[in-house]
């Protein structure tokens, strides 16, 4: 089946433009062509009112939504509820993120992503595994019990997932640089994160295959004068990705600011860390056993520990505008097209592109999202 998204605003790659036809042919793009070309004849044609079209969303964190806690109960239909959740917030694909806990609760998440994948659940792209190869010091709310050291034992069980990404965090200080390098080369994408990792520690796990930085400036050493630490490797490095919660209370937008000066703005992405809460009526939740209280949108445990946020991808885009003072351009390709070139999935996922998955937002004038597409199929 064809369909013809006409007058709508669609974000290309030469920035945004108006006046073209979107054709979808099934799940992929077909083309963008002339709204007189003899193509649009025949498909179904759907007005988009003058409105954003973007690419749709991708979070490669999300611990949550709809009321459901990955690691509560890590299979298919908790994955469909998360999904469910985020989609209406214009998240068309997402890594279902485990925190840290046992390995057999690890074990679980990755059968429940395969089975989700194999039965082609939409925008189930793979998993994120958070932990439990953290520091202790910088473990947040990270259940302590639960932290192990990284050893090659671990190395089929973390690479175990078959046909989508897997991501794990861990801090470069609780491995080895051949562990990184043992994981990337299983197809592990090699996160770095609640850690106090020093520059060297850093640059040889990155020399090693580290792909990225999880939540940058959140559960990690500082910058200091004379260490630049973590912090300092993940902007001076210039091909590493780093995620960003820009929800206004994880970060200070200053910092934010400063770190899209130190490298390309391509390596960096948004992602909600997301609690059950998101697409949720209710203001507190239970994360292994403790109550955490969700109070003017900030998700706190009952130390006043950060735990994961109430944030959904569409407002961290229009945060992206409002705080960091980027065009919705940039902002939307920090929510779509970086993460999909992180994922290893640019060459079909995160652009409005002949040939890529049929996978759309559309947002009104106020950023808030009026539908989604994925793979060609309007919800
Ligand atoms: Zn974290």
């Amino acid at each position: 089946m064809r369909t013809a998204l006409v007058n709508g605003r669609l974000l290309t790659g030469s920035g945004l433009v108006s006046g073209q036809t979107l054709l979808l042919s099934g799940a992929r793009i077909e083309a963008l062509v002339d709204p007189a070309d003899a193509r649009c004849k025949h498909a179904v044609t759907v007005d988009l009112g003058g409105q954003l079209l973007l690419p749709g969303f991708i979070d490669v964190q999300v611990n949550g939504g709809g009321g459901v806690l990955f690691n509560d109960d890590p299979n298919p239909e908790s994955i469909r509820a998360i999904g469910a959740a985020h989609r209406r917030f214009g998240t068309t694909g997402f890594l279902p993120t485990l925190i840290s806990d046992d390995l057999d609760t690890i074990g679980r998440g990755i059968a429940a992503v395969q089975a989700s994948l194999d039965a082609g659940m939409p925008g189930v792209l793979g998993i994120h595994i958070e932990g439990p190869f953290l520091n202790w010091a910088r473990r947040g709310v990270h259940d302590s019990k639960h932290l192990r050291l990284l050893d090659t034992s671990l190395v089929s069980l973390l690479s175990r997932l078959r046909g989508g990404r897997t991501v794990v965090t861990l801090a470069p200080e609780m491995t080895t640089p051949d562990m990184v390098a043992q994981l990337a080369a299983g197809g592990v994408l090699v996160s770095a994160g609640h850690s106090e990792a020093s520059y060297a520690e850093t640059t040889a796990a990155i020399a090693h295959g580290l792909r990225g930085f999880t939540h940058l400036f959140n559960a990690m050493a500082r910058l200091e004068p004379r260490e630049p630490g973590i912090v300092g490797a993940a902007l001076y490095d210039e091909n590493t990705w780093c995620g960003i919660i820009v929800d206004g209370h994880h970060v200070d937008p200053v910092m934010l600011k400063l770190a899209l000066r130190c490298k390309r703005h391509d390596r960096f992405m948004l992602v909600t860390d997301a609690m059950p809460i998101v697409g949720s009526a209710e203001s507190t939740f239970v994360l292994q056993g403790r109550t955490i209280q969700v109070v003017d949108g900030i998700c706190r445990d009952e130390n006043g520990t950060l735990a994961g946020t109430a944030l959904d991808m569409a407002a961290a885009v229009r945060n992206a505008v409002s705080l960091l003072g980027l065009d919705i351009v940039e902002a939307a390709r920090m929510a779509s097209e970086y993460p999909a070139e992180f994922l290893g999935l640019g060459d079909e996922l995160g652009r409005i592109a002949p040939g890529h998955r049929a996978n759309l937002v559309l947002m009104d004038d106020n950023l808030q999202v009026r539908k989604t597409w994925i793979e060609g199929l309007a919800s």
